[in-house]
């Protein structure tokens, strides 16, 4: 069987594919010791191992706590040290770890919403009837936090949170198929819910609404404010008629996996 090459590495003839495969077993060996040895090592670049030390900030320090820092590194692995590899000003870096400061989390707050203003004037509703729409003409909007009212013939109330990156529609069509198909019986708790009235062959009504506008997670920024929003809405919602999870509150991100 013959070994897939690295797409990063240009491959010229069978040779430079077995180079490939001995550099993997002797991957901890040193860089400049592979590339001396082999002219193929230069087109690798292998990403440097680099060690963090993040200090958290606090502007009460005055003493330059980066150089002290290095140059412990340098005294206590010197060049002869067995662990200078290592542990040297080439692989040990230093930053600060500092939460944002209130003048950028208020920026950032006031960008998101300007911009989520501008975005619901451009886009509302791209139903074909509008009365038919399930979000009364607003079917269009992204990163919502909805709710979804159940009430059965007999009053019984539930609802039900969840929360829209894309626009609404495309959620809405996604729970529309999972109340349909069993096979998709389980994909929600409203689902479920909805699974458990039609076997009781009760009769109710869904109703649609949002609950809260927020933003879409930005790559880089390490925080969602959508899954934020969504679990504060959870939070605040009465357990009694409530279909969510407690558990949900935990539930991690998905938005980051983009
Ligand atoms: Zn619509
Ligand atoms: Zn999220």
């Amino acid at each position: 069987m013959e070994t897939k090459p690295n797409p990063k590495t240009p491959l010229k003839n069978v040779d430079d594919k077995k180079k490939v495969g001995e550099k993997k077993s002797e991957e901890d060996r040193i860089v400049s010791d592979k590339i001396s040895e082999n002219p193929m090592s230069r087109h690798l670049n292998r990403k440097r191992k680099i060690i963090w030390f993040n200090p958290p900030y606090n502007s009460a320090v005055k003493s330059n706590i980066g150089k002290r820092f290095l140059s412990l590194v340098e005294k206590h692995f010197p060049k002869r040290h067995r662990f200078s590899k290592i542990f040297n000003r080439n692989t040990i870096k230093l930053s600060y770890s500092c939460s944002a400061n209130m003048k950028s989390v208020i920026s950032s707050h006031n960008k998101s919403i300007l911009k989520s203003n501008n975005d619901t004037a451009s886009k509302m509703c791209n139903c074909r009837d509008k009365s038919n729409c399930p979000l009364n003409g607003q079917c269009q909007q992204e990163a919502v936090i909805y709710k979804a009212t159940v009430k059965t013939s007999d009053d019984a109330v539930k609802e039900y949170i969840g929360c829209s990156e894309p626009p609404f529609k495309q959620r809405f069509a996604n729970h529309t198929q999972s109340f349909n198909k069993a096979a998709h019986k389980n994909s929600t708790r409203l689902s479920q819910y909805v699974w458990d009235l039609k076997d009781q062959s009760a009769i109710f009504s869904i109703k649609w609404d949002i609950q809260a506008r927020s933003s879409k997670y930005k790559c880089g920024t390490g925080k969602c404010d959508l899954c934020l929003a969504e679990k504060l809405s959870i939070l605040k919602s009465n357990p009694d008629v409530s279909l969510n999870k407690r558990s949900e509150i935990a539930n991690k991100c998905r938005h980051k996996n983009k």
